[in-house]
Formats: structure tokens, sequence, C-alpha cells
């Protein structure tokens, strides 16, 4: 199990609930796309490391800051006489390697070297960890996880991984000598504590309540639900099921983060929902699941 388990950034699920509701700029959508690709690849990555039986912590995405520089690292293993922190890229299709970049083959495009990513936070994490007397090796690694990315022109001694090899280097992880002791632990609790929850190179796109298009998203794929029957949605596009209940109580939320001072009311739910066609329903809802403040006209919710 990972000493730091990975949830979505505050930026990928902003944009996971904007994107159904507003349209995004082309840039936008073009960051939004890749966040969504970024963290399933990271997620592919866990999948692996997850199964890692020796004495091994597990850190998974932290943001750390060192001399006014923040640096983020997708994965950083802490074992007895090392630390490895992974750059972890879900790239697809084929790349070539030119003159110390990465293009897309198709495109011809130049792409943000990885290699030079992970030096940075090498180059960071290094006097990061002197500072907080820790002296082991950092040895880091690239890490294509996509089984459909290809690597033209390569250089053979540069620190990658490919798909090919993801099996071998879990092999390797777990044969590594590695017994971990407090100062490790202590050292992986003050890397949790330093962890910056919300990367200061977030995109803040700009949107209002009024512009919004209102409806209940679906879970799963994130498209409309339609409402079938008196007590169930269903997706328009996966086809997913959810009992109303569930669904208007995760609209809520939804609506607290995109707007956070907002206050919680039965028409403001109704409307929000947009597919709940009974504000009864919405009302008892609220007060089943909310802390009511206020006598009918004036009433609004509590959430915490
Ligand atoms: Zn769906």
């Amino acid at each position: 199990m990972s000493f730091k388990p990975r949830t979505e950034s505050t930026e990928l699920i902003k944009f996971r609930f904007l994107n159904p509701r507003i349209t995004l700029s082309t840039k936008e959508k073009k960051r939004y796309l890749n966040l969504e690709k970024g963290y399933q690849g990271e997620v592919m990555f866990d999948q692996l490391t997850e199964k890692l039986q020796n004495d091994l912590y597990i850190l998974n995405d932290l943001c750390l800051e060192f001399n006014n520089s923040v640096f983020q690292i997708d994965t950083l293993i802490i074992a007895q006489e090392l630390i490895y922190p992974f750059e972890v890229k879900n790239f697809e299709g084929d790349y070539y390697y030119e003159s110390e970049s990465f293009h897309s083959k198709l495109s011809k495009e130049e792409i943000k070297n990885p290699l030079d990513q992970l030096k940075r936070s090498k180059s960071l994490l290094r006097p990061f960890l002197k500072k907080l007397g820790i002296y082991l090796p950092v040895e880091g690694l690239v890490t294509f996880v996509n089984p459909e990315f290809t690597l033209y022109q390569a250089p053979l001694d540069a620190p990658i991984i490919y798909p090919t090899q993801l099996n071998h280097l879990m092999k390797k992880l777990n044969q590594i000598p590695s017994k971990l002791n407090y100062r490790h632990k202590k050292l992986a609790d003050q890397l949790v504590a330093m962890h910056l929850s919300e990367s200061p190179y977030a995109w803040k796109p700009i949107y209002t309540y009024e512009k919004l298009k209102k409806g209940i998203i679906c879970p799963i794929c994130f498209s409309f639900m339609l409402s079938v029957g008196d007590k169930k949605l269903v997706c328009e596009k996966c086809g997913c099921e959810e009992e109303a209940d569930t669904a208007v109580l995760r609209s809520v939320g939804e609506l607290k983060f995109l707007f956070p001072d907002k206050k919680i009311t039965t028409s403001g739910i109704h409307e929000w929902c947009k597919v709940i066609e009974s504000k009864k329903m919405i009302r008892r809802i609220l007060l089943v699941n909310y802390r009511a403040v206020g006598e009918r006209h004036t009433r609004y919710f509590e959430i915490d």
C-alpha cells in the first residue's frame, strides 16, 4: 500500500466539472485533456507499484517547494539506501528524439522534454533532502506507461523506462535490499506534511454561475444525466445509473466545489440539478442530509 495515495488535483476536478457546462477555450480544453491523460497514466503506474512487496515507502504525487522553486514528483520511492523520483508519462503514438528534445512523429511538434523535467526535480530534490539531513543518493527515472508509445533515436544512456521494461523495473524494485527504519518514516512523514495541495502552476479558468449549463453530470464520464422514473438517473452517454438521492448530493458537492461561498437552498439546488422535477424531493434530500438553518423561505443548509 502506498504511504501517500494519489488523488485528482483540484485543477483536474475543476475542469471535469466545467467541461460539460461551458465551452472551454481551445487551450483550456487541451490542458484538460492532458491532465486527464496524465492522471490515467499515473494511476496505471500506481497499479504496478501497489504490488511491490519490498520494504519501500511509495509516495504518490508530491508538490514541493525549495528556494522559491516548486517541483512536482509523480511518484517517489524511498528505499533503505536510495531515493527514486519517477516522472510518469502517458504519451501515446510515435515520437523521436532529436537535438536533446522530443518531437511527435506525426505533427513534428516539439514536446516538453520529460528528461529535463526529471533533471530539474532531481536538482531541487537533492538540496531539499540535504536540508532535512538526508544524504541518500537520488536516482530518478522517466517512465513511459502507455503500451502504444514508441520513441525513435532515443539516447541509450538516458534514464528512461519504456512500457516493455515496466515489468523488469518492478522486479528490480522488489529485489533491491531494503530495510526501512524510523529515519525513513520520519522523512516520508515530513514530505507528506510539506506537500503543497495546490500547485502554483494550476490553471484557473474563469466562470460564473449564470453562464454554466445546469444539470447533473455523470460520475463516470462527466456527461449529462437524464432522470428516469422518480428516483433514478441514467447517463446519456455511458448509460450508467444512479439513485437520485446520491446524484443530488454529489451535485451539491460539485456546486460547493465550484462556488464555495454560495448558500445551499432548496430552490438553488432545484435549479442547479435541473432534471429533478420535484422541488419537494430536493427539499427532503437536503433536510435528511444537511443541517437546516432558518425557516421556510429563508432556509439554507450547512454542509460539513
Ligand atoms: Zn456517463
